[in-house]
């Protein structure tokens, strides 16, 4: 099995450690065909990518593709800011990225106080004391993704469950119809075989993304490729594997990456 591209990478422009052309570079040393540089979403208080420096990003993912030869795509991952699935990049930035990932993360800009107490507030809390949480809470949440799902074009759901929770069955079955991938994200080990396996189940389709935070885990795919063999996982089916995924955002806008 040999990784394509690894679409969940971290710079400077959030919190991460490397720079995008150091990134661009472990991508080349490690024979990857693309590279995306997905940092943080815009409404994050903390390291969230800052609107005014997108042109800084976008000139300096153009120098390393040039310089290494990878391409290199414009990514974000986005915040899920409201109960009805909206997350932190809007349409009007659609022109500025090629790739569009999305995911639920603590402190992000919430915009209705549901996605506050449930993202912010009562899954962290509950996930770090290891409690299961209530059903209704638990429904809200799968509520947040598969509206997300359904009326954004979406390419991957990263680090789908983590520190929150949500019926990870049902999210992965809308994924599949709308043509977004799940992450076997390799960063973080939360899903137990018997989630994989309800989401496998579903026929979505996936890729692997390394969540790299330095240079040196980029394209760090051992664990995806241990659960693969572990649950039966075709490797057809994950789409960064021998192959190049198709983008569900590059078909909406149109364009080829
Ligand atoms: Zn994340
Ligand atoms: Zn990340």
């Amino acid at each position: 099995m040999i990784l394509y591209g690894d679409y969940h990478t971290h710079t400077v422009y959030s919190h991460g450690s490397g720079t995008v052309e150091e990134n661009a570079t472990a991508a080349m040393e490690k024979g990857l065909k693309q590279i995306g540089i997905s940092d943080h979403g815009f409404s994050h208080p903390f390291y969230g990518l800052k609107k005014k420096k997108l042109p800084f990003l976008r000139e300096d993912c153009a120098r390393a593709e040039d310089k290494t030869g990878v391409r290199v795509l414009v990514g974000i991952e986005s915040n899920f800011i409201k109960s009805d699935g909206s997350c932190d990049l809007t349409e009007d930035y659609y022109d500025k990225f090629d790739i569009f990932l999305a995911g639920a993360h603590v402190f992000a800009g919430y915009k209705d106080f549901s996605s506050f107490w449930n993202m912010g507030v009562l899954f962290p809390l509950a996930s770090s004391f290891r409690r299961e949480i209530n059903g209704k809470a638990k429904a809200k949440m799968t509520e947040v993704y598969i509206n997300a799902v359904r009326r954004l074009p979406i390419d991957v759901i990263t680090h789908l469950d983590f520190r929150v929770f949500a019926n990870v069955k049902e999210v992965a079955a809308c994924c599949r119809e709308y043509g977004t991938y799940i992450e076997i994200n390799t960063k973080k080990a939360h899903m137990t075989d018997e989630q994989w396996k309800e989401v496998a189940d579903t026929g979505v389709n996936f890729v692997i993304g390394s969540d790299a935070h330095s240079p040196d885990r980029v394209a760090d795919a051992h664990s995806a490729f241990d659960l693969m063999d572990r649950l039966g996982i075709e490797p057809e089916r994950v789409h960064n594997v021998n192959r190049l995924p198709d983008f569900r955002f590059a078909k909406y806008k149109g364009v080829k990456l």
